[in-house]
């Protein structure tokens, strides 16, 4: 009788160690993996050219990992979603496979691609063998006393303190080589450099050299984080000038790395036990946290990936349809310096930092009131680190539009928060060098004291108290 073969489907899980799906499919037998290119489900996801080049990038990375342990790595493109039941129907006739193992993805599209694959293995009595590997807790475990969904962050992560309190999720060994499978045939591969060019279309401005990839790279880049930048981190996170954050959402968003590293490289140093030892501690802890919060909100409530608001109250929001000013945001022409810097970096480099976020998202849901949902989709487009859960959950945040929002009246003034966060104004300056010659008092605001100030930036685009009082009196008019 000829061998059956276990099938690990990677998704955004490119990794060996640490990976339910690939422990659980190499101790049931011989392992082949696949992966499916999806360019044009890519473009309906609005996924940035810089985060495809990045995946494609690990995926060569990811090949060289599995083929250390004899894991044969099948690479295929199917433009859509739709027609993956399809080639699964394909795939069982020509190889034999006794199970297909993947880490459960969350998105609305995701769980209906997913249902439709179980479907068709299960009428060849084979089945898609899922596993919660993106989230430290399986979706749909954390419950409040009514065992209904958390909506507010405080209570989900108490609940969540508390799961943790016992022992901390641990980490999958990286599996042991296997034997050649030198009786396997594979059917068809496409090497990852061929697809590099057919996605070059995609691709207009390939990063590499910002943005390493491999396994080894990004856990090196967690223990530094760990010993030399933790300690600092709660003050550190909020000023764009300094290194003060990991700068891992793009390693965790495609899965180079786990949540459970992240959560064993945090209690290293209590032996793996949950015993927050500092603020700076509980500051990280709460941040992977957040992380968490929106992966299970996503979950939770499907409607936020259908582009509908989460507080259903904010749904008739008149959002000003300008699309001049969505293109002075977008290119971070609008004469405030702190959001200009933010969205030129992110143009620059594929990511934004958090407090610059919100700041972004903020100015252009309630100064410039442009819907939310432009700006979302316009970080998808830009960031490498673009994630459906934390994207849509900042945004709605910043629009008071989400769970446990700022209340719609609580609006950041950008220039108070550039003055407080960036007070020599050295972020400014790395992204605005025309802002050069102004002092630091000046570079937060240039034309204030001055209006007919030389410059080759422009003015402010709007008037910052005239459209924060417009706001609030449009959400208080339109609240239902
Ligand atoms: C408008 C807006 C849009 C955002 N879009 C994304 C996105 O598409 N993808 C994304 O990963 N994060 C997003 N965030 C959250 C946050 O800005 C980034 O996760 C963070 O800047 C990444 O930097 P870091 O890895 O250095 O974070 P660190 O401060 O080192 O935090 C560690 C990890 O915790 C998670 N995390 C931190 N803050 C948040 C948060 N507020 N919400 C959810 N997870 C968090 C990330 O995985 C991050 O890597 C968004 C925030 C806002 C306000």
């Amino acid at each position: 009788m000829s061998t059956a073969y276990q099938l690990v489907w990677f998704r955004q899980d490119l990794r060996i160690r640490d990976h339910a799906a690939l422990w659980h499919a190499t101790q049931a037998g011989p392992t082949i993996a696949l992966v499916i290119l999806s360019p044009e489900q890519g473009q309906l996801h609005d996924d940035a050219p810089i985060k495809i080049d990045f995946y494609l990038r690990q995926l060569q990375s990811l090949k060289d990992q599995l083929a250390s342990l004899n894991i044969p790595l099948l690479v295929h493109s199917i433009s859509l979603w739709k027609d993956i039941p399809e080639y699964f129907a394909t795939l069982i006739q020509q190889l034999p496979i006794q199970h297909v193992y993947a880490n459960v993805e969350l998105g609305v599209n995701e769980l209906k691609r997913d249902q439709a694959v179980q479907k068709l293995l299960n009428q060849q009595d084979k089945e898609l063998v899922l596993f919660h590997d993106r989230t430290l807790f399986p979706v749909g475990s954390i419950r409040n006393q009514s065992n209904l969904p958390y909506q507010v962050f405080g209570a989900f992560k108490k609940t969540c303190y508390q799961r943790l309190q016992p022992a901390l999720p641990q980490c999958y060994p990286i599996p042991a080589p296997q034997q050649a499978l030198t009786d396997l045939k594979l059917i068809s591969s496409t090497d990852s450099k061929s697809l590099q060019l057919e996605y070059q279309k995609h691709i207009q401005h390939p990063h590499d050299h910002e943005w390493q990839v491999g396994e080894a790279y990004a856990l090196q880049q967690l223990d530094q984080f760990i010993e030399e930048q933790l300690s600092d981190y709660k003050i550190a996170r909020d000023f764009p000038a300094r290194a003060g954050t990991s700068q891992l959402s793009a390693y965790l968003n495609i899965g180079i790395i786990s949540i459970r590293q992240c959560l064993q490289a945090l209690f290293r140093a209590q032996q793996g036990h949950f015993d927050i030892q500092s603020d700076a501690q509980q500051s990280w802890l709460d941040e992977l946290l957040w992380r968490e919060f929106y992966q299970h909100i996503l979950f939770d409530f499907p409607r936020v990936s259908r582009h509908l608001p989460f507080k259903q109250s904010t749904q008739n929001i008149p959002w000003r349809d300008d699309p001049v000013a969505l293109q002075q945001w977008q290119q971070g022409q609008t004469g405030i310096p702190i959001v200009d810097a933010g969205m030129r970096q992110m143009l620059a480099t594929g990511w934004m930092h958090n407090r610059v976020r919100m700041i972004c998202a903020m100015f252009l849901s309630k100064n410039l009131l442009i819907d939310w949902r432009k700006g979302e989709q316009w970080f998808m487009q830009h960031l490498i680190d673009g994630d459906l859960a934390a994207n849509n959950g900042g945004w709605q945040w910043c629009a008071s539009t989400g769970t446990d929002s700022a209340p719609y009246f609580r609006i950041f003034n950008p220039v108070s928060q550039s003055q407080k966060f960036d007070p020599e104004g050295e972020y400014i300056l790395k992204w605005l060098p025309e802002l050069a010659q102004l002092d630091k008092k000046t570079i937060h605001e240039p034309y204030a004291k001055k209006h007919s100030l030389a410059l080759d930036y422009p003015h402010p685009i709007v008037d910052l108290k005239l459209s924060r009082a417009r706001a609030i009196e449009v959400f208080k008019a339109h609240l239902s």
